[in-house]
């Protein structure tokens, strides 16, 4: 086989997509999908947590609405921060109307004195935040959320990956969202499409049934021999010219022999995500897709309601939320009491309400970290993977923040490039 593709999640089976021949796809799992599966649980369709679909490149988009079988929606964000007991727009910080005075005072303040500095530090996350967007903005948003979030030091963070995911802001934009109306529609994520039905799993359906006939379901990759150009598997072996990779790369690295990369590969960094799913009866908050909550008094950093983004996901008269708990190490204990008492402190459930269906999820590896470490070891790894002719790609095979589309045009691009 010319190209052996490791892994059915977006990545690789675009790959599979654009390469049409000469190309078998190893995928561990019954279904393909990777974390973009969908599961039906009491009549509630459940994602791996919120998985929208943001298309900023023209032609992944068009690739993906000619594609797809499933009626795909267009659906404008909806996203809200929740923090001194309100809820304000997203953005944060060009949406503090609605925030006490003191708090408004505190960030329009802190941004100010910011600009008034002429070139200033910013080494690492903490100093970017502190520097671009001020003391009352990082104190009352930036550093509780992303804590929580990454629970890694924020100084000790990186800032080349911020790009498109954190949004920077002017004065003028801080002053107009003091006043009522609120300008929502910014940032990476102001539009998303998501399929009517089926939750995101029926958009990877789509791209699977095109390369169906290619993928081995169900087989795992145990070893890979970089120097006989061998995958082996727990079913069989085979030998490939190119191998493209989009299992975590720190797993790979540990079954792939003869990498000097290996041994740095270890120390690469991730954040898990607990996931817990509820279903209930009712349809209340109507008008929200997520929500970010800072602070610490809640032991989740986003919520999110599945009835509001694809209404025919739960049955009627019900609403679902999604909770997001980030961790590293050990799954922390109690977590599910905890979620709930917060949800019902942020009026979204009651002590009464009724719930119909819980469908707890756990993401082992779910943000990389952006520490000094991996800035530096691995474009090491990545040169010595590509010296053997192994191009990892995707979310994890090529350890970065990244979104669908991401791995949907690295897939692409890794097949043109063939
Ligand atoms: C909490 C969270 C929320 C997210 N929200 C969004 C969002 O709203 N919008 C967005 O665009 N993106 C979102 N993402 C990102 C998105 O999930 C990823 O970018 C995308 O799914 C990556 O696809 P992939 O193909 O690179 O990797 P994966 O989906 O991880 O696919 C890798 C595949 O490799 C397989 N595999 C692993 N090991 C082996 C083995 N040994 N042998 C064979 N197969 C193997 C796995 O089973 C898997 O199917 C989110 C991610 C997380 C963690």
């Amino acid at each position: 086989m010319k190209t052996i593709i490791i892994g059915a999640g977006f990545a690789g089976l675009a790959a599979g997509i654009k390469l049409k021949e000469n190309f078998l796809i190893i995928e561990k799992d019954k279904r393909p999908g990777g974390l973009c599966k969908s599961e039906t649980k009491d009549g509630f369709v459940f994602d791996y947590t919120g998985h929208f679909l943001h298309l900023r490149d023209k032609k992944i988009e068009k690739f993906v609405l000619e594609n797809s079988t499933c009626q795909l929606n267009k659906i404008t964000r909806h996203a809200f921060i929740y923090s001194k007991g309100v809820y304000t727009g997203y953005p944060y910080q060009i949406n503090n109307y609605g925030l006490p005075a003191e708090t408004i005072a505190e960030n329009l303040t802190g941004f100010i004195r910011t600009s008034l500095v002429k070139n200033p530090k910013q080494e690492n996350f903490k100093q970017w935040i502190l520097n671009t967007l001020g003391e009352g903005i990082a104190k009352n948003f930036m550093v509780p959320y992303n804590s929580k979030l990454w629970k890694y030091p924020l100084d000790k963070m990186t800032v080349k990956w911020l790009g498109r995911f954190v949004p920077t802001t002017t004065l003028d934009e801080i002053m107009n969202g003091i006043l009522p109306k609120a300008k929502t529609d910014t940032g990476y994520n102001a539009a998303f499409y998501y399929p009517e039905t089926g939750g995101i799993e029926a958009v990877i359906k789509d791209f699977y049934a095109k390369v169906k006939d290619k993928v081995k379901l169900g087989e795992t990759v145990i070893k890979i021999d970089t120097k006989a150009k061998k995958v082996i598997t727990d079913k069989g072996e085979y030998i490939y010219e190119t191998l493209i990779n989009t299992m975590n790369l720190k797993s790979f690295m540990k079954i792939a022999s003869g990498l000097a990369g290996s041994k740095l590969a270890k120390k690469l960094k991730a954040t898990s995500v607990y996931n817990l799913n509820i279903g209930y009866k009712g349809t209340a908050p109507k008008d929200k897709h997520w929500v970010y909550v800072p602070e610490k008094d809640f032991v989740f950093y986003r919520v999110g309601f599945p009835h509001n983004v694809a209404p025919k996901n739960v049955p009627q008269e019900c609403g679902a939320v999604f909770a997001e708990v980030a961790f590293r190490g050990a799954l922390p204990t109690g977590l599910d009491k905890k979620i709930t008492s917060g949800l019902i402190k942020m009026g979204i459930l009651k002590n009464e309400t009724v719930i119909i269906s819980k469908l707890p999820m756990f993401l082992k590896e779910a943000y990389v970290i952006y520490d000094k470490y991996r800035e530096v070891k691995l474009p090491v790894i990545m040169a010595e993977l590509k010296g053997k002719d192994i191009l990892s790609i995707g979310r994890w095979g090529a350890w970065e923040y990244s979104s669908m589309e991401d791995a949907i045009m690295q897939g692409f691009e890794v097949a043109e490039k063939k």
